[in-house]
């Protein structure tokens, strides 16, 4: 989709401005709120993170919140997120990061570990993180039995008019 055009929405009727079908923070919020000599001691990548926080090592990995948009069959929107993972987890991750069959390994726990713009805080949502093929970023199944807006989203569907909107909540949220 054309990042600057503007469409008619079939919600509301207004025209909206073009949207963007990934956001997400570039870390895990406890990164963000880490101390410099935390960061310096730990790792951050574009996929995977390690921070040290008052003595215990947490581990961290990058995914996609797929959410199927329902005027557009086949299209997703993506929150870009960061869940906390076991030790053994990310280290399996790390063992297969260039392995062909990755995306058949069996999905492993994690808890989110952003803050998104949803009134209910998103923090520590359980979820599933399942490996795709080398190259794609991992697949984060919200779980289902979670009462929140944004579990909800993931196995409904948003509409484009929505997808408007979390577009103007990023905007008004962004520092
Ligand atoms: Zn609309």
């Amino acid at each position: 989709m054309d990042g600057h055009a503007k469409w008619e929405c079939g919600t509301c009727g207004q025209q909206h401005a073009g949207v963007a079908m990934v956001f997400g923070p570039q870390a895990p919020d406890p990164w963000l709120q880490a101390t410099q000599a935390e960061r310096d001691a730990g790792e951050l990548n574009s996929d995977m993170c390690v921070l040290e926080i008052k003595g215990e090592w947490h581990y961290f990995l990058r995914g996609h919140i797929e959410i199927p948009i329902l005027d557009v069959p086949g299209e997703v929107f993506s929150w870009s997120v960061w869940v906390s993972v076991s030790e053994e987890s990310i280290q399996q991750v790390a063992d297969h990061w260039e392995d062909p069959a990755r995306a058949s390994l069996p999905p492993l726990f994690g808890w989110l570990c952003n803050e998104l713009p949803y009134k209910q805080s998103t923090i520590s949502t359980p979820t599933l993180v399942h490996s795709r093929d080398p190259g794609v970023v991992p697949f984060i199944q919200l779980d289902p039995s979670v009462d929140h807006p944004l579990v909800g989203e993931q196995g409904m569907g948003i509409t484009l008019h929505r997808l408007a909107e979390i577009n103007h909540l990023v905007e008004v949220e962004a520092p």
